[in-house]
């Protein structure tokens, strides 16, 4: 049995990023950047003021309460009309062009105007309250790199380097195939040997939180030519992920159909609790990962294997989950021989953070991952881990 890295690995490596696409900006968030961005342009391009308030020279206000006749007004939008009278000083608004030859802000708070005059109470400094052009970003800096994931604030960068299009990388397609003779869709009446198909649903909203298409394809039954019919629906699919039947019991055929012909198991059974039973192979060319079929089992599988394979697809930089340490609340136990992979709720005490168990932790217990934002992992070669002890934790949840 290899270990969670060993089997990451072996998957990840198989794994080849797609190419790119030039797409629309508005269509951007979410994606991966494929290309590095150098600004060809000063932000912002001129020197501007950060406040409402007069543009003045500060050799001119030697002391508090010089009063300075106003050369002209320049509202946000507007151009500075020229340069400006010594003595005198020019109105002007929050983000208005600095004019020729001031080199400070007054700010309105600070000045009484009246009669075509301002009073300053002040003595400025030079520099005050002016944004210099470039001081956000300068021509020719790396703003942004390759692989980063597009996030509003990136959105809007682009947007001020007038960006109109933008280099991603294509999304791949995942094709989703939930597997057992007793699992049922929504749209199929749930009879009483039957129960809902719940990782149908859980898997093709990991994939699309990803960012990646998801291509579901309905349950196959538990025979080799019910699966073997899936597989040849997924042939233009990237990646295919099954849930369920790639155990040891008598109907867990997902392994036999990857050995089939041409089509190869890489491996089976991962060191882990939950999630041991998964199969990795490749299938009518296409990579396919075999998840195990219990709810809880299936998600974290798929959040240790089949989400590091989608995000390579997609050039991201970082494959695995956030990891964090934290203070346990409670002791936690784990096998001894695989690391335990509890869901738990990471918080904040005081000035660090803690972290309690979701409750039971059956592998059917979906409700565990809905309560939780992390796994807490009790490693291989611990039995317990006691309250107080710091643990290693994976976030799943950004909203912790
Ligand atoms: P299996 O490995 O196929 O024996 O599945 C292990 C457990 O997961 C069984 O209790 C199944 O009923 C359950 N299971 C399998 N597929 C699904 C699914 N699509 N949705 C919810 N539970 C499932
Ligand atoms: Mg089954």
């Amino acid at each position: 049995m290899i270990t969670i890295e060993k089997a990451r690995e072996t998957i990840v490596s198989r794994i080849t990023p797609l190419p790119s696409e030039k797409i629309p900006l508005e269509q951007a968030l979410g994606r991966y950047l494929a290309e590095d961005i150098v600004s060809q342009m000063d932000i912002p391009s001129w020197n501007n003021s950060a406040m409402d308030g007069y543009a003045v020279r500060v050799t001119d206000i030697p002391h508090a309460g010089v009063r300075l006749g106003i050369a002209y007004e320049i509202p946000a939008g507007s151009l500075p009309q020229g340069p400006f009278p010594e003595g005198s000083a020019v109105k002007i608004m929050t983000g208005a062009p600095v004019p020729p030859g001031a080199d400070a802000v007054v700010k309105r708070e600070d000045t009484i105007e009246s009669e075509g005059a301002v009073i300053v109470n002040i003595v400025p400094k030079k520099s005050d309250h002016i944004r210099f052009a470039g001081e956000d970003i300068a021509k020719g800096d790396l703003i942004l790199q390759k692989g980063t994931l597009l996030e509003a604030a990136h959105i809007g960068l682009l947007a001020s380097l007038r960006r109109v299009m933008v280099l991603c990388s294509q999304r791949p397609t995942v094709a989703i195939i939930a597997t057992g003779n007793e699992v049922a869709d929504l749209d199929e009446e749930l009879t009483e040997n039957k129960i809902p198909s719940s990782n149908s649903s859980t898997l093709t909203s990991l994939v699309r939180q990803l960012g990646a298409i998801p291509l579901y394809l309905g349950i196959a039954r538990d025979t080799k030519a019910g699966l073997r019919d899936k597989f040849e629906q997924a042939s233009r699919a990237d990646l295919i992920l099954t849930s369920g039947g790639v155990s040891m019991g008598d109907y867990d055929v997902v392994r036999d159909v990857m050995t089939e012909g041409a089509n190869s198991v890489e491996f089976w059974q991962v060191r882990m609790k939950p999630g041991k039973p998964l199969a990795f192979g490749i299938i009518n060319g296409i990579p396919a990962i075999g998840l195990p079929g219990n709810p809880v089992s299936t998600m974290t599988s798929f959040d240790q294997f089949a989400r590091p394979a989608i995000l390579k697809f997609m050039g991201a930089q970082t494959l695995t989950l956030p990891r964090l340490k934290a203070r346990l609340l409670e002791a936690v136990r784990g096998p001894g021989d695989r690391p335990h992979y509890l869901r738990g709720v990471l918080k904040r005490c005081g000035d660090e953070l803690c972290v309690a168990s979701t409750g039971p932790q059956g592998s059917g217990i979906l409700s565990s991952m809905a309560r939780g934002n992390c796994y807490m992992i009790v490693p291989e070669g611990h039995r317990i881990l006691e309250q107080g002890d710091l643990i290693e934790c994976e976030v799943f949840h950004a909203s912790w």
